[in-house]
């Protein structure tokens, strides 16, 4: 086995990270942890720490680690056959099978599903799927799109332009055009203390229509959001907002995509957050959950509407000339099916409601009325702190601070990961969908001691 202190070497000298500080990293400034394995929700190291992976990843080993099942079926399939093609209407016995699943757990009006690696892809593949349709449909000029302040969609071109954080745009000459942010639902940050959630949702609704009206309708293709902002600060969105966006979108015949590649396959406690939350969209992209991050796979799952215009533009125009060498590859599929058998039985979306719910009951508990805790909120296995200066006056800490990755950085001495939020003092937690009320209180009681520690 090559010894640590080599593989440091080397991954400093050679390890393009993403998400990282590339120049404090290559100098060894900033520490790297070499990741050896994991069973349920640990996950342990070269040094041999153990650490409570309330993170699940990147909010994707709902399953948790160390699934056999899932190990087996993946190794099954390469050794049956590792890769063949999607196109032209190939598949295998793992994609079909996967794709039908996928459906069978869908919302209603669902119609087909398109495979690809990762979330980022699959929404690359939405905008060019809305695109298409506009212009099968006759309408060229109807393509904009319009996301969320704060929304996460991905880090490519156009999906990197959707993501509505500063950190992701700044020197990569994004958004790109054709992309458009509204407010995002975050009651919260509220423009104006004194607004009732009600109040709130009627100046989201204001501000999408305002939107709408200097663009023209005529020009805007479709809406994305994700049901619960995820990477923006786990964000639920206020009461009657969905159903609220949905009407203006309605009334102006613009798409919704659904971005359920956090909330897709149980986070929520629900199958798909559109269940949670009475959305009813017209594509939804599914990720993460849908392997337990086992192998990369993705999903555009398309709504009856659209596919109807897609197969009359095929007819009209041939093949749709669209598809990745690995859609629907073999691996990823069988990782899937295994992955939602597992789902299934052992009752991990009934577990994310519940344990979800005490975990983030425990956490407003203890935490919810601490001087620096201005807000505590979640939904299923979903949960974040956000910490201020002034909790009357919800003020943000001077941002060099640095409070969000300190409070992280002293649970992870405490044996528990966490996420700091990449804007603002927000820490966030998404464990595995198989946590135990005793792992939900470990997290809480490290938790409070980290608080403690940075902010006293
Ligand atoms: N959409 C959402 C809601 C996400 O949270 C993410 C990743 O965190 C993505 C899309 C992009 O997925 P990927 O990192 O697999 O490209």
């Amino acid at each position: 086995m090559l010894r640590n202190d080599m593989l440091d070497q080397w991954d400093r000298e050679h390890f393009f990270h993403p998400s990282t500080h590339l120049a404090q990293h290559a100098r060894g400034e900033t520490p790297n942890r070499i990741v050896a394995g994991g069973k349920g929700v640990f996950i342990e190291d070269r040094d041999g720490n153990k650490l409570l992976d309330a993170f699940a990843g990147l909010y994707c080993v709902n399953a948790g680690y160390g699934r056999l099942e899932i190990a087996e079926a993946i190794a099954e399939q390469a050794k049956e056959l590792a890769y063949y093609h999607a196109y032209v209407g190939h598949g295998t016995e793992a994609s079909i099978t996967l794709a039908k699943m996928v459906l069978e757990r869908a919302p209603k009006g669902m119609s087909k599903v398109y495979f690809g690696l990762g979330g980022s892809d699959a929404n690359e593949t939405n905008v060019k799927l809305v695109w298409y349709y506009n212009n099968i449909l006759g309408r060229p000029e109807k393509k904009k799109i319009i996301s969320r302040w704060r929304g996460y969609h991905g880090s490519g071109l156009v999906t990197g332009s959707l993501t509505g954080l500063e950190l992701f745009h700044k020197k990569f000459d994004l958004p790109l055009d054709r992309i458009l942010h509204t407010e995002a639902p975050y009651y919260y940050r509220r423009p104006d203390a004194a607004m009732s959630e009600a109040d709130f949702v009627a100046h989201c609704v204001s501000e999408l229509e305002k939107l709408i009206a200097r663009e023209g309708a005529d020009t805007i293709a479709a809406f994305i959001g994700e049901p619960v902002l995820g990477t923006g600060g786990i964000v639920p969105p206020p009461a009657g907002y969905w159903e609220a966006i949905q009407k203006v979108l309605q009334k102006h015949d613009i798409l919704l995509i659904a971005d359920e590649v956090v909330t897709g396959f149980g986070r929520l406690g629900t199958m798909m957050g559109s269940d949670h939350y009475g959305l009813k969209p017209d594509i939804i992209t599914i990720a993460k959950g849908l392997t337990s991050a086992y192998a990369p796979l993705s999903g555009s799952i398309v709504g009856d509407k659209v596919w109807k215009v897609l197969e009359q533009g095929t007819d009209e125009n041939g093949p749709i000339g669209h598809g990745w060498t690995y859609s629907a590859h073999p691996i990823g599929a069988a990782a899937g099916i295994a992955n939602l058998k597992l789902i299934d039985s052992l009752g991990l979306v009934a577990n994310a409601g519940e344990t979800g719910g005490y975990l983030n009951k425990a956490m407003k508990d203890v935490l919810g009325g601490q001087d620096h805790v201005g807000d505590v909120r979640g939904e299923g296995m979903l949960v974040a702190l956000e910490f201020v200066a002034d909790r009357q006056k919800r003020a943000f800490f001077d941002p060099s601070k640095k409070v969000g990755p300190s409070v992280a950085a002293a649970l992870l001495k405490r044996g528990v990961i966490a996420r700091a939020m990449p804007q603002g003092d927000i820490l966030g937690f998404a464990p595995p969908l198989c946590l135990t009320r005793a792992e939900a209180d470990q997290i809480v009681s490290a938790t409070a001691e980290a608080v403690k520690e940075v902010l006293g």
